[in-house]
């Protein structure tokens, strides 16, 4: 059986095609620049090179068109017909409290996703536009919706309520929604599997450490709290975003005469290690400008790594002690220096760090001495795959 995963955001359309029999994947690429000029569509074949093609579309529609021309292509595709697509995955971000689980698509889920346009407005419109797009050239074949937000949905009031009046929840559905579910949720079934820990029982903590980043301690599948909220801005120090602040930085700045857009741009835009280093929001360039002595630069990397810790030791305690801590995402899979900057500090719990094996990058590998207590690994992650196999298990 063959699955399509698309990504559609606001001005591109991710895609990936896999054969599910040996979960391989036959082709990728995306669509970029849509609506902007010289839109263009990266292509790749498994184990080929990748190619390279200026289009003239304007929407989503003409992006899936492109798509689905190379996918049939004579010469470069990898399908004799459409047809052989068995279902298709779309990533949704926002799935609000209404979805906790992926659904295939039907008209009143997508009245659905359209009401949590609300709480991502600029995600869930683009993403519609994505499925759209797929009703339209691929007719028949069912569309799955796998909403980021549903593996938080298991989430208790504790976990998800904010301190604020009641009503501000029931009217207004301000709770803490989490993101990145579909990766925490494959990262925790891939890490239990690797580590031959029971995925009913495990209490893990898997940081997704990326250029948004965010953390979540689970306990036998079920989140018990994650770090992100009713929007991606809080929790970790990121790329470009402040995490957690003080809310009234937020009524500070107004006063003084900021506007709610400026304020906008400032918390997503111009924060997190961009802000503090003044250098990069890439922590490659974080990395290599501490190490030839920039304080900014320095004063930037502590403070992503303390409020990780901050993080990381609250959940420990969350979770009655965890039995492993996976790393994924840019950072967590490729940095062995900020892998050892926080692992050290877990000897406290019984852990020290295999040095030889924290030189890893990219690969699935057990980070901990043997004898650990508590055992630390990296776990690449694969939303992709995450989506498929979540669109086959729906439509089989
Ligand atoms: P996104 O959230 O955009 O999906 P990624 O998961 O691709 O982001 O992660 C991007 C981050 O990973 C960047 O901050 C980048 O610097 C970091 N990264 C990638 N490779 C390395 C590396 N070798 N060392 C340190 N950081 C790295």
């Amino acid at each position: 059986m063959k699955v399509l995963v698309v990504n559609a955001g606001s001005s591109s359309v991710k895609f990936t095609l896999f054969e599910m029999a040996d979960q391989s994947v036959l082709c990728k690429g995306l669509v970029e620049r849509i609506g902007l000029k010289s839109p263009r569509l990266v292509y790749q074949r498994a184990g080929e090179e990748q190619h390279d093609e200026k289009l003239t579309i304007v929407n989503h529609n003409g992006a899936m068109q492109a798509i689905c021309h190379k996918l049939i292509d004579a010469e470069q595709g990898v399908l004799k017909s459409l047809t052989e697509i068995d279902a298709i995955g779309h990533r949704v971000v926002h799935g609000g409290e209404q979805f906790s689980a992926a659904v295939v698509i039907d008209s009143a889920v997508k009245d659905g996703i359209r009401k949590c346009s609300a709480l991502a407005p600029l995600h869930n419109p683009p993403n519609l536009d994505g499925i759209e797009a797929c009703e339209d050239f691929f007719p028949g074949v069912p569309n799955v919706a796998v909403f980021d937000t549903a593996f938080h949905q298991s989430m208790e009031p504790e976990g998800y309520l904010y301190a604020l009046p009641r009503e501000l929840y029931k009217k207004l559905g301000i709770r803490k929604y989490g993101f990145h579910g579909t990766s925490h949720k494959y990262v925790y079934y891939a890490g239990c599997a690797f580590l031959g820990l029971n995925p009913e029982t495990a209490k893990v903590i898997t940081c997704h450490l990326g250029n948004g980043g965010s953390i979540t301690a689970i306990r036998g599948g079920k989140v018990l709290d994650t770090s992100m909220g009713m929007t991606p801005l809080m929790g970790l120090v990121m790329g470009t975003r402040c995490g957690t602040i003080d809310p009234g930085v937020v009524l500070y700045l107004i006063k003084n005469g900021y506007t709610a857009d400026e304020v906008d741009v400032i918390l997503n835009k111009k924060s997190g290690m961009q802000g503090v280093s003044g250098i990069s929001s890439d922590m490659r360039d974080i990395e290599a400008a501490r190490n030839s002595g920039n304080t900014d630069a320095q004063e930037a990397y502590d403070l992503f790594i303390h409020r990780l810790l901050n993080y990381i030791g609250g959940y420990y305690l969350l979770l009655g002690g965890a039995d492993a801590i996976f790393f994924t995402g840019g950072i967590g899979e490729n940095s062995p220096a900020v892998r050892e900057s926080v692992i050290r500090q877990m000897s406290v719990y019984g852990c020290e760090l295999d040095n030889e094996a924290n030189k890893a990058r990219g690969k699935q590998i057990v980070l901990s001495r043997p004898g650990s207590k508590l055992q630390v690994a990296i776990v690449p992650t694969n939303e992709e795959l995450m989506i498929a196999r979540e669109a086959i298990g729906l439509v089989k």
